[in-house]
C-alpha cells in the first residue's frame, strides 16, 4: 500500500494531521534567526545535538540516532531487515499509522497484517498468531494513531521475548503526551526493541524534521550502517538544540492538548459520540454515516479534519487533532452547527 500523501490546505485550522496547532517555541525561532554563513555551508557535527537528546531521554551515550524525522527511522528498520532477510515478513497492527506500510513496501518485504478487534484494542494474542520464521520486524504504536489507546503494559516485552529475530519498532509518536514510554529498563532488557520519538508534535517541528530512534547501541549500529551519514540538516540541529532548552513550552502544549482532549470527549458524551480514551493529541470520534459529509461541511468552514472511516474496524470514525484549546473551541462550536443542522 502506497503512501497518498494528505491534502495540506496552508489556510484554516488544521486539525487533520496532528501537527502542533502552536507552532514550536519562541526559543527555536531565536536560534533559527542566529544563523551563521557558515553554519550552511559546512557539514553539521551531530555530537553536542545527540548528547542533548541523551539527556533528554535520559540515556547513556550512544544510545539515541536523530533522524530526519521519525518516518526516516522507520524507514531504516525496514531497510536493515530487507538486509538481514531479503524475503522478510514485517507485521503491522491495524489500525495503523500508514509509513509502516509504506516503508515495507518500499524495500519490498512482505508485510503481515494484524487486523483490530471491534475495540480497536491491542490483542497480543493476535500479534503473537502472526509470528512467522520470516519475521524480523514488527511495528507497534503506543499510544496507537489513530484510537490514541495504550498498549497493555508488558505486552510490548511479551513479543520482544517471543520474536528474538526480529527488531520490535515501538513508535512513541505520541508519548509526549501520553507521559509514558518504555525506555529504561524495557528497553535495556530486550535488545530487540528500538523506540522512535518525534519532535514533529509535541516540540512543534513537523515541518524541520526531526525524530530519533532510541536503543542499545549494538541494535542501533545495524541501523546506524543504513542510514545516511547527514540526513539531518542544519536547521533542524539548531532548532531541536533550542528546543531542549524550551521543556517549559512543552509541558504548556502538552497541558493544552490534555485540556482539549477532555473538551473534544465531553462533547461526544454529550451528544451521545462514541470515542476512544486517547492519550494523545487527537480524539478518534465515531460519527457514524455522516462521517464524510461532517469532513467536508468542517472544510467548508475552514476547518480540517481527519476522515478516518477506511481504516480497518474505524467506519464512520474521524480524528480530530486536539492542539490549543481555543483552536479546539473553534472546531467544536463548527461541529456543533453541523450536528444541528443534521438534526443528530
Ligand atoms: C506523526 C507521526 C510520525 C511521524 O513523525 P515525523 O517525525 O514527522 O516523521 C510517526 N509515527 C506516528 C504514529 C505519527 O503519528
Amino acid at each position: 500500500m502506497t503512501y497518498t500523501p494528505v491534502p495540506s490546505p496552508s489556510h484554516g485550522l488544521r486539525l487533520h494531521l496532528n501537527e502542533n496547532t502552536a507552532g514550536c517555541s519562541p526559543a527555536v525561532l531565536a536560534a533559527l534567526r542566529s544563523i551563521e554563513r557558515t553554519d550552511t555551508s559546512e557539514y553539521p557535527d551531530y555530537a553536542p545535538v545527540t548528547a542533548q537528546a541523551e539527556t533528554w531521554f535520559g540515556v547513556e551515550p550512544g544510545w539515541v540516532q536523530i533522524t530526519n524525522g521519525l518516518d526516516e527511522g522507520l524507514h531504516v528498520v525496514a531497510q536493515s531487515a530487507k538486509l538481514k532477510q531479503p524475503d522478510f515478513e514485517a507485521i503491522v497492527v491495524e489500525p495503523a499509522f500508514e509509513m509502516y506500510a509504506a516503508c515495507i513496501e518500499a524495500v519490498g518485504g512482505r508485510q503481515v497484517t494484524v487486523p483490530p478487534a471491534p475495540d480497536l484494542g491491542f490483542s497480543i494474542e493476535r500479534v503473537l498468531a502472526a509470528l512467522s520464521l520470516r519475521t524480523r520486524l514488527i511495528y507497534v504504536c503506543d499510544p496507537n494513531n489513530p484510537s490514541g489507546l495504550p498498549i497493555p503494559a508488558g505486552d510490548i516485552e511479551r513479543v520482544a521475548d517471543a520474536a528474538p529475530d526480529s527488531v520490535i519498532l515501538v513508535d512513541e509518536a505520541y508519548a509526549d503526551f501520553s507521559g509514558r514510554t518504555l525506555i529504561g529498563a524495557a528497553l535495556d532488557r530486550h535488545r530487540n526493541l528500538v523506540v522512535g520519538r518525534t519532535f514533529a508534535k509535541a516540540h512543534g517541528l513537523a515541518a524541520l524534521r526531526a525524530g530519533a530512534l532510541i536503543a542499545h547501541p549494538g541494535t542501533l549500529a545495524p541501523l546506524r550502517r543504513v542510514l545516511p551519514p547527514f540526513s539531518v540538516n542544519i536547521c533542524a540541529v539548531m532548532a531541536l538544540q533550542a528546543a531542549f532548552q524550551d521543556r517549559a513550552y512543552v509541558a504548556w502544549y502538552v497541558a493544552e492538548a490534555a485540556a482539549s482532549r477532555r473538551l473534544i470527549c465531553d462533547w461526544c458524551t454529550a451528544n451521545g459520540f462514541t470515542f476512544w480514551p486517547s492519550e494523545g493529541n487527537f480524539v478518534l470520534v465515531r460519527v457514524g454515516d455522516d462521517a464524510t459529509d461532517l469532513v467536508r461541511s468542517l472544510a467548508d468552514r475552514g476547518i480540517h479534519i481527519r476522515d478516518r472511516s477506511r481504516q480497518p474496524e474505524c467506519a464512520g470514525c474521524v480524528r480530530i487533532t486536539a492542539g490549543v484549546v481555543g483552536d479546539t473551541r473553534r472546531c467544536l462550536a463548527a461541529m456543533e452547527v453541523w450536528r444541528a443542522t443534521r438534526g443528530h
